[in-house]
C-alpha cells in the first residue's frame, strides 16, 4: 500500500501466466524523443500530448508564490503543499497513461524498437526553448519548467520494455551523437542543416524532412537497421524475422513469465 497525492494506492503481483513470444511480424523502428514532441518514430508517428492544461499551470504558478510566502512548518505551508502535490499528480497520471498507451502502440507493431540511450542524448536541449527567460525567479520557477518540459523519456523507455515482454519486442539502445544533425540520407553532419525545431534541410544533397523523423531514422540506421523493412537488416535476431512471409513454426522453448529479456 503506498499513498501520493492524496490518494491511496493498493498493489497487487499477480502471475498471469503470460509468455514472451518468440516471433514478431512487425518492422523495427526508431524513436526520437524530444521536447517538442514527446516521441517520433523513423516512420513519420508523432506520439504526444499536453500533460499539463494551461490553467492547472497558472494555478500551480500561484501556489509556488503563495508556498513561497508561508512560514515553513505552518500549517498553512502543508496545506499549499497539498495543493501542489494534487495538481502535480494529475500531471504525473496523464504521463503514466499516455506512456502505456504509445508503448502498447508501439510494441504492437513494431519487432524492434530503437532509442537513444538517455544518458548520452544532449540533455541541454531540455534547457533552451524554455517558456520563461532568465531572471531572478529562474530558481523558483524551475518546478514548473520541468514539469511542462517534461514528456516522460524515461517513463516511456520503462513503459516499453514493460509492453514488449507481451509482444516479444526487443529494445535497443544505440549512443547516437548528432542524430539531429546528420542528414538520414547522405549522412552528412552539419548543425546549419537543423533549420528550426520542425524543419530539417540538408545543407550537402537538399534533402528535406521532418526534424524528429530525421533525427528517428538516424536513430534506427546506428541500430545497424535500415529504415524500410527490407530483408537485408543488419543486426541481432532481427536477420530472422519475416515481416510479410509465411511465419516459420516457433520452437517449443520454454520462455519465462514476466522476465524481462534485458
Ligand atoms: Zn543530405
Amino acid at each position: 500500500m503506498s499513498r501520493r497525492n492524496g490518494h491511496w494506492f493498493v498493489s497487487f503481483l499477480v502471475d498471469d501466466g503470460a509468455v514472451t513470444p518468440e516471433h514478431h511480424a512487425g518492422a523495427p523502428v526508431g524513436i526520437d524523443r524530444g521536447v517538442a514532441v514527446a516521441a517520433t518514430t523513423s516512420t513519420g508517428d508523432f506520439h504526444d500530448r499536453e500533460f499539463i492544461t494551461p490553467g492547472e499551470a497558472e494555478r500551480y504558478r500561484r501556489l509556488q508564490h503563495k508556498l513561497a510566502r508561508a512560514k515553513k512548518g505552518s500549517r498553512n505551508h502543508a496545506r499549499v503543499r497539498a495543493a501542489m502535490n494534487r495538481t502535480m499528480g494529475r500531471v504525473t497520471a496523464r504521463r503514466a497513461g499516455f506512456c502505456a498507451q504509445s508503448a502498447h502502440q508501439l510494441t504492437t507493431r513494431h519487432n524492434v524498437i530503437v532509442l537513444e540511450d538517455l544518458r548520452t542524448k544532449n540533455m541541454t536541449a531540455s534547457a533552451s526553448g524554455t517558456m520563461d527567460k532568465p531572471g531572478k525567479n529562474v530558481a523558483q520557477k524551475r518546478g514548473l519548467n520541468r514539469a511542462i518540459l517534461d514528456k516522460g523519456w524515461h517513463r516511456l523507455e520503462l513503459a516499453l520494455r514493460n509492453a514488449a515482454r507481451y509482444t516479444g519486442t526487443e529494445i535497443v539502445l544505440v549512443n547516437a551523437a548528432y542524430t539531429s544533425q546528420t542528414c538520414n540520407v547522405c549522412k552528412v553532419v552539419d548543425a546549419k542543416s537543423r533549420k528550426s525545431q520542425a524543419v530539417f534541410a540538408c545543407t550537402a544533397c537538399g534533402h528535406q524532412a521532418h526534424a524528429d523523423v530525421n533525427a528517428a531514422r538516424n536513430i534506427l540506421n546506428a541500430a545497424g537497421l535500415a529504415v524500410s523493412a527490407c530483408g537485408d537488416l543488419g543486426v541481432g535476431r532481427s536477420v530472422k524475422q519475416e515481416p510479410s512471409g509465411p511465419r516459420e513454426a516457433v520452437p517449443d522453448q520454454p520462455v519465462l513469465a514476466g522476465i524481462p529479456r534485458h
